[in-house]
């Protein structure tokens, strides 16, 4: 017995894009003794004590989002 037939479009209006930007760039800011990261995207770290941990927050975050 198959006489269900409920076939909805998914998404009404198709594409669904956000305002993020194509790039994502990280920054790393000192300030004072911390060090931030952060990204275009509006991404940011916490602060750290060294530079390299944000760095490496950076790599991450690119490494997530495919870089
Ligand atoms: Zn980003």
């Amino acid at each position: 017995m198959k006489d269900v037939a409920d076939q909805r479009p998914e998404a009404p209006g198709g594409t669904t894009r956000t305002d993020h930007p194509a790039e994502h760039r990280v920054e790393v800011t000192e300030r004072g003794s911390f060090s931030f990261a952060r990204c275009d995207c509006g991404w940011f770290a916490p602060g750290r004590r060294s530079r390299d941990k944000s760095r490496r927050d950076a790599a991450e975050h690119l490494a997530e989002h495919g870089g």
